[in-house]
């Protein structure tokens, strides 16, 4: 565990790209079965076995939740664990229960918040 105090949410996310190539072998066997005056009668066998080459790339990255538009946040879908990322040395933590952690910005706006809080009544 690291040190920090300021962490951010995120989430992980993967990308998977499966490509196939699909490679057809046709394998075309024309028999003559026998012909009269007018007509030929063929039989034809197409035998077509497909391999398939799949290719799958992975790509697992850290994406970060907006602090600015909760809305658009993915967070909140399928969350089985939540992830913090420190914003001070970037180690990256799983808890199975949300975390009462700030970010820099959260903090900022806390003490901007508290700052402005008029205290003219206080105590009276
Ligand atoms: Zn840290």
């Amino acid at each position: 565990m690291c040190g920090g105090v300021h962490f951010r949410k995120g989430y992980y996310e993967i990308d998977v790209n499966i490509d196939i190539y699909p490679t057809a072998y046709n394998d075309v066997k024309v028999r003559t079965r026998g012909y009269d005056d007018v007509h030929i009668d063929v039989d034809v066998d197409v035998n077509t076995s497909i391999d398939n080459e799949i290719v799958e790339k992975g790509d697992i990255s850290f994406r970060l939740i907006s602090e600015e538009n909760k809305e658009f946040s993915r967070y909140d879908k399928s969350v089985d664990t939540y992830k913090y990322i420190c914003e001070d040395c970037g180690f990256i933590m799983s808890f199975i229960k949300e975390k009462n952690v700030e970010s820099i910005s959260e903090e900022k706006k806390r003490k901007q918040k508290e700052n402005t809080y008029d205290w003219t009544n206080f105590g009276k």
